[in-house]
């Protein structure tokens, strides 16, 4: 069984003394975690998703053995960089995409092929405490920390989901704590943007532009990628398949399901494809009928 992979954050998450650990162990998915995510109830929100998703897929961060509460601090950069390392191990770095070019008078069918790897991650490391000097008379001193996704789960669900993570995140105002939303909301709107733009700036991030050329008309574009919304997307997209394979694995190898379940996705499909060469041959099918048939 792969025993998982080194990476490190481009952020990191904060111990208990305030240190940044940034090395995680991340293991591919298996069959059990294709098998629970087809099974949540359809209303979930991405981010719950996603918190439950890394839970079970990072092994490790530091030294210490990773909690859902801990994957709940990471920030947002964090969780996007985990995704597609995660979406690299369990379908291969190569992603391929088919565009159509944006030039009224081309409109021509693409391909943008590119490594995940080549995605470029701005890293900067974790503090526990960040601070923006407002100008004005006074000048104001806010300090704050960055969000998590937990902060997003749960400022999503507020009434105002802005106001909601900035109050979450402000930690204190001119050297006062302040606990609650009361400092966000003494603050003037300038200031809160202001405040926004500090936390993007301090946060890491993967980007999710791509430039793209049109091969037909040389025009250049720029085209977004998400790549949760890709993984996730790849995943839900495959589920027939993995239902086949889960029957055929257990239908001729009678194997017991957990044990199936236990296959990362690449050693299932390697699996599926001794048996149905097996089959192919046992049905005496030549190769070129394999291929006509398949
Ligand atoms: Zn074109």
């Amino acid at each position: 069984m792969s025993s998982g992979v080194l990476c490190t954050l481009p952020g990191g998450w904060l111990d208990r003394r305030g240190g940044c650990q940034r090395e995680v162990v991340l293991r591919p998915l298996r069959g059990g975690d294709e098998e629970w995510l087809y099974s949540l109830p359809p209303q979930t929100s991405q981010v719950s998703v996603l918190t439950m998703l890394l839970a079970r897929c990072v092994k490790r961060i530091g030294p210490y053995r990773a909690s859902r509460a801990m994957i709940r601090t990471l920030s947002m950069g964090d969780c996007d960089f985990l995704v597609l390392r995660l979406h690299g191990l369990t379908f291969g770095e190569r992603v391929e995409r088919v565009l159509v070019c944006p030039d009224a008078a081309c409109g021509a069918k693409m391909d943008l092929d590119f490594e995940l790897g080549q995605v470029p991650v701005e890293e900067r490391p974790r503090r526990p405490r960040y601070t923006l000097r407002l100008e004005g008379s006074p000048a104001r001193e806010v300090g704050f920390r960055l969000p998590g996704l937990g902060d997003v789960e749960a400022a999503s669900r507020a009434e105002d989901p802005e106001r909601a993570l900035l109050a979450r995140c402000v930690l204190d105002l001119d050297g006062k704590a302040t606990p609650g939303g009361d400092a966000v909301d003494a603050l003037p709107d300038a200031a809160r943007e202001a405040l926004d733009a500090a936390m993007e700036q301090a946060s890491p991030r993967v980007e999710d532009t791509l430039e793209a050329r049109c091969p037909e008309c040389g025009r250049e574009f720029p085209t977004t990628f998400d790549a949760t919304a890709s993984f996730l997307a790849s995943l839900y997209s495959q589920r027939h398949e993995f239902d086949r394979a889960v029957h055929l694995l257990s239908f001729h190898y009678h194997w017991p399901l957990g044990e199936i379940l236990g296959l990362t996705r690449e050693r299932r499909r390697h699996y599926v494809r001794l048996l149905r060469d097996a089959l192919d041959v046992g049905s005496g099918l030549s190769a070129r009928e394999r291929a006509e048939a398949s």
